[in-house]
């Protein structure tokens, strides 16, 4: 088939065992390409609406993008959906490493897992077998030692197969564990490593060796070569710590020069996603000790220990994500129990560094290996600490709830050991095991004020006091609380003007008190990076490569060349839209009530900080909201779709 897709996904029901290929109209991709839309369609239908989360009734997707293997670049991401049981809705994560493509190897656009086994299970898959195998002996071990033994036990001849699996975190049912790929890379998000724990799928392990094909291999090919002149194009740069300034000087001056991503590539080549380490923090993009805090508390001194260069310094080899051309990740050495991790990205430095007042990167380093080998998600995991410290250093908690840990602000001895008895549920690690939500109602005592959420779900590192697209998406998106699916920077970078019509255009200087006063257009700048996103996470792109701009980073041209069809871009935007209606209309299905997502008080600056880059700010989060969704054509004040279903 050259169309770029396989034309098929497989459905496995792990209490029958009952393995059977569904194959797929063109229709279907045609309405909602691959990935997360397609896993929309599949799981909206599917999934029954009293299902528990963690029942045999939910669904476990593992989807390939459509345009993963096609010679596109950046379209190496796998992505993992079902009914999250962290905030009863929506579930995605997303992840990239090299399992993307092995998902097509085996002939499939995605696996769908229903029931629940006996006992512990592994898929594996060929070109010839499909078969549920025992996993006893892997289970109890961490997400790397399963990797590496299922890795040599089904290697065979020729290549070794690819494998994402859980780790204890999601043996444990960790309402904040994710699925782990490339011995320590986590599809983290909406607490999905916990829907395959309670189903005691402890892997899929994949070794396939189909083609894929894209349509016009030699159309492909030339946009391709255009791209990666782009991405190549690497000037030097300043050193990491200078970063800091740089920061600080957006902080201060009254208007913003219009972000190119070209700037953050540059950064992201030089350094990965911890260029920002340092110059979040001072532009007030970075949330401190628990979103109470600011540039004030965690200044420049302060982050010093975790700017960019110290990251550079120990790493010993970088890496690229399958058909990336960027390669902005890398292998540390470490200190300590491992000797080496995957460089941590900027979320998990500031979730365990600033949020916590944390300085010692040491620590961060070795937390950094355990949560990715337990397959724990690293923000949700900071954040519950920052939570407890808080709650301790407010006496609602004290010695004796904590196992004698002293939480106070910055200690980076008792974060440790805390988030240690996390991962095993170990007295008060059991308490904060599951995340923020869960910790309020097992601690009570009026905690709850010190929670940050967003739908049930620990927001991102990014603060939409800074930016209040940030406080848009974690409040508006079906997965509540990601920062992955949009903010005004984002729009800034994607210039999707320059080839979708009608969208607002960003000036190339504008005065930032604009951004906080006109809540009709930061809505419509939202729809537009919904429905963009509700693209790139259907056919496995890299949100980092569509940073560079939408006329460098041709996604819309490569969905034609690789399937043939000849859709604009604006007729792929209306797809978008429908992917995001579907997921929308699977948490009305599934009881959410829209509105209950609004972030937290504290992150909308209510009350606002009195000090520091986000000084006096406070956003408008409902009326963004109500104009958010009647831009969709959905019920203005409570965001239900009107749309009809059998027409999307
Ligand atoms: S930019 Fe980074 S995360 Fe994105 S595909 Fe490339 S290596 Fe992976």
């Amino acid at each position: 088939m050259r169309k770029g897709y396989m034309g098929k996904v497989l459905f496995v029901d792990l209490t029958t065992g009952k393995i059977a290929e569904k194959i797929l109209p063109e229709e279907t991709y045609s309405k909602y390409l691959g990935g997360l839309g397609l896993a929309s369609h599949i799981l909206y239908e599917e999934i029954p609406k009293d299902a528990d989360p963690l029942g045999p009734d939910n669904m476990l997707a593992f989807m390939t993008g459509l345009l993963t293997g096609t010679g596109s670049l950046f379209t190496g991401r796998w992505m993992v959906a079902g009914k999250s049981p962290l905030t009863g809705g929506w579930g995605d994560a997303n992840c990239g490493g090299n399992f993307s493509p092995a998902i097509k190897r085996c002939g499939y656009d995605g696996i769908f897992f229903k029931g629940i086994s006996e006992k512990p299970v592994y898929l594996y898959l060929d070109d010839h077998t499909q078969e549920l195998r025992d996993a006893d002996e892997v289970w109890g071990m961490d997400a790397v030692e399963s990797e590496i033994f299922l890795e040599n036990k089904e290697m065979g001849k020729g290549k070794k197969p690819k494998v994402a699996c859980i780790g204890q975190a999601g043996e444990n049912i960790s309402l904040i564990s994710g699925i782990s790929t490339d011995k320590g890379r986590m599809a983290a998000r909406s607490g999905l490593g916990a829907v395959m724990g309670s189903k005691r799928l402890k892997a899929v392990v994949l070794k396939g060796t189909k083609r894929i094909y894209p349509n016009k291999s030699i159309e492909m090919k030339r946009i391709s070569k255009i791209c990666n002149k782009w991405v190549q194009f690497q000037p030097p740069f300043v050193s990491g710590p200078l970063t800091a300034p740089v920061g600080a000087l957006m902080r201060i001056l009254p208007f913003v020069l219009a972000q190119d991503g070209i700037l953050y590539k540059i950064m992201l080549k030089k350094w990965g996603t911890v260029s920002m380490n340092q110059m979040s923090p001072e532009m007030g993009d970075a949330p401190i000790k628990n979103w109470g805090g600011s540039s004030k508390d965690w200044g420049m001194k302060k982050s010093y220990s975790t700017n960019p260069d110290v990251f550079t310094k120990c790493e010993k080899v970088k890496y690229h994500c399958y058909s990336c051309p960027l390669g902005c990740g890398g292998i540390c050495t470490t200190k300590g129990k491992y000797s080496e991790t995957h460089k941590p990205e900027y979320e998990t430095v500031l979730s365990l560094g600033g949020l916590c007042m944390n300085e010692d990167v040491d620590s961060i380093f070795y937390l950094n290996e355990l949560l990715n080998r337990a397959g724990m998600d690293t923000i949700s995991a900071g954040h519950s600490v920052a939570f407890a410290i808080e709650c301790y250093e407010n006496g609602i908690i004290n010695k004796d709830d904590t196992d004698g840990l002293e939480l106070k602000w910055g200690n980076s001895d008792a974060i440790i050991k805390l988030i240690e008895k996390m991962v095993v549920r170990d007295g008060f690690g059991h308490v904060l095991a599951d995340g923020v939500k869960q910790a309020v109602e097992r601690i009570g005592k009026n905690s709850e004020k010190f929670a940050i959420l967003a739908g049930g779900q620990e927001p991102a590192m990014h603060d939409g006091r800074m930016d209040p697209g940030f406080a848009l998406h974690y409040s508006v998106e079906p997965t509540p609380g990601r920062h992955t699916l949009g903010s005004h920077l984002f729009y800034e970078m994607f210039q999707l003007w320059k080839v979708v019509k009608g969208v607002p255009k960003i000036p190339l200087l504008y005065l930032k008190g604009s951004k906080y006063k006109n809540a009709k257009k930061q809505a419509e700048i939202g729809t537009v990076n919904s429905k963009f996103m509700s693209i790139v996470n259907a056919v496995g792109a890299c949100k980092f490569g569509a940073f560079l701009g939408a006329k460098r980073i041709r996604i819309f041209d490569w969905i034609n060349a690789a399937t043939g069809w000849d859709k604009t871009p604006n007729e792929y935007m209306e797809i978008g839209a429908n992917i995001q209606t579907l997921k929308q209309s699977f948490n009305i299905k599934h009881g959410i009530k829209p509105k209950d997502n609004i972030i937290s008080d504290r992150a909308l600056g209510r009350p606002h900080q009195l000090e520091g880059a986000n000084k006096g700010r406070s956003i408008d989060i409902e009326e963004m909201m109500e104009n958010y969704w009647e831009l969709f054509g959905w019920d203005n004040k409570t965001g239900e779709p009107k749309q009809d279903i059998g027409n999307l």
